[in-house]
């Protein structure tokens, strides 16, 4: 059998038949609405409400939450295919899905009962948003400089400091608020805060280079009191909680940055196709068909990693964190790499507004930036590594001192 697409479906075919059924869904809306809509949405940087609202009625925003509050549960398995089907087209869509694991994740995983009985149907649903407030003018790739504080009164917390680059600060109705205890600095601590809560200020959006329709703002807290029944997860548990959702959503910018790889190849290579250059066909000259085989095979290579990490997900090895920074850091540079060789197998065709290759260019920067920028997980990888190392069984062919003994 033949794939039709440019990229097989060998890792669609290993998938349940029911899965394979959601993401033909999600390819068919791709190809009916999303695909075709993609750079009308991503022309302003405001709320993409009507791709969210549809994503939502489709079913694809549930698939981050468990089934007793309408969610569908979805193994990364299959959650990797879904981001990487919206990527290949849009990624205002693909981000609006590994950003509700981001935003949604630390509720479903650190809420009480009551209150995830409370938000979570809604943010299944869409009715409601919840965004994630981590990072601080003082603290973004270095998360444990936090300064924002949670200072213990009789009630719960009087929560005060500043958040910036925070996506859906504009449309959320829920922040999930980050910060360490005044009085014991060790103590990490999330809580919920509700969009009107005094002494909360959202400021406007802030400008930037793409991911178009999901827009940034910063946000001010002073002696934000949160009740005890607010807080996610015990004292000491907000670092981890951070964590979860952000492995979460480093597996997701992973699929996205692959499927907008493997977009950008097949558009460089349909243009190879088509474009003749010095008496025959682009993709006839040599120096052109290597540029496309390096592009497909690190693609396919970065896919397999992923589905790996998504496996490791689902089994839950303990493993996962540490791979899960190679899927990303491999298919996000790649991905920037990939989309740059792309627009420059398409001549100036490639940098006009109405080809997608400009949008894609934008867009790629972002996935080496959030979720931990590619130095980062760079250092998480050797870190881990190293330490590892030191325990490791010998290399059969090294001698007992052979190392550095000579
Ligand atoms: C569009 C957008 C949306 C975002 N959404 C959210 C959100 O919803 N919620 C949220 O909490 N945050 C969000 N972020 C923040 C994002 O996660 C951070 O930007 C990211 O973690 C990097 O932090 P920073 O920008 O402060 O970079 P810095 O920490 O200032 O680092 C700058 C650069 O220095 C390099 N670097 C840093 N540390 C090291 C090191 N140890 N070794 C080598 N090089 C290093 C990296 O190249 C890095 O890019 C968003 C950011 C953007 C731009």
């Amino acid at each position: 059998m033949t794939d039709a697409r440019l990229f097989g479906d060998h890792f669609l075919r290993a998938l349940p038949a029911e899965e394979q059924m959601t993401v033909q869904h999600v390819r068919a809306l791709c190809a009916s609405t999303l695909g075709p809509q993609a750079a009308e949405v991503a022309k302003q940087d405001v709320f993409a409400w009507e791709t969210f609202r549809l994503l939502a009625r489709e079913g694809i925003v549930a698939t981050a939450f468990p089934r007793r509050f309408g969610g569908t549960d979805a193994p990364q398995r299959l959650r990797v295919r879904i981001i990487e089907e919206l990527g290949r087209v849009c990624s205002t869509s693909a981000s609006l899905i590994t950003g509700t694991d981001l935003s949604s994740r630390a509720i479903v995983a650190g809420a009480s009962e009551a209150l995830q009985q409370q938000l979570l149907p809604g943010l299944c649903s869409g009715e409601l948003q919840a965004a994630f407030g981590l990072t601080e003018p003082g603290a973004g790739s270095d998360v444990r400089g936090l300064a924002t504080t949670f200072r213990r009164t009789s009630e719960g917390y009087l929560i005060t400091g500043r958040k910036k680059f925070i996506t859906r600060a504009s449309t959320a109705d829920w922040f999930v608020i980050v910060g360490r205890a005044e009085d014991t600095p060790g103590t990490f601590l999330a809580a919920l805060v509700p969009r009107d809560a005094p002494g909360f200020t959202i400021s406007p959006d802030v400008g930037k280079l793409g991911w178009f329709g999901v827009p940034i703002a910063s946000l001010d807290l002073r002696d934000v009191a949160v009740p005890l029944a607010h807080r996610l997860g015990e004292e000491g548990e907000g670092f981890s909680l951070a964590q979860d959702a952000l492995l979460r959503a480093r597996i997701g910018h992973a699929a996205m940055a692959l499927g907008r790889a493997i977009g950008a190849v097949e558009i460089a290579a349909a243009y190879a196709c088509e474009r003749s250059t010095f008496g025959k066909p682009l993709g006839e000259h040599q120096g052109v068909q290597w540029m496309l085989a390096d592009m497909v095979t690190q693609v396919e290579a970065s896919r397999a990693l992923l589905a790996l990490v998504a496996d490791k997900y689902d089994r839950g090895d303990s493993d996962v964190a540490t791979f899960a920074s190679m899927a990303k850091l491999q298919a996000t540079d790649l991905c920037m790499k990939v989309v740059t060789d792309a627009l420059q197998l398409t001549g100036g065709r490639g940098y006009l507004q109405d080809f997608p290759l400009e949008r894609f260019f934008r867009d790629a920067k972002l996935n080496q930036i959030g979720e931990g920028a590619s130095e980062v997980h760079k250092s998480v990888i050797g870190r881990d590594l190293v330490r590892r190392a030191r325990a490791a069984e010998r290399h059969p062919c090294l001698r007992e001192g052979s190392l550095v003994d000579y």
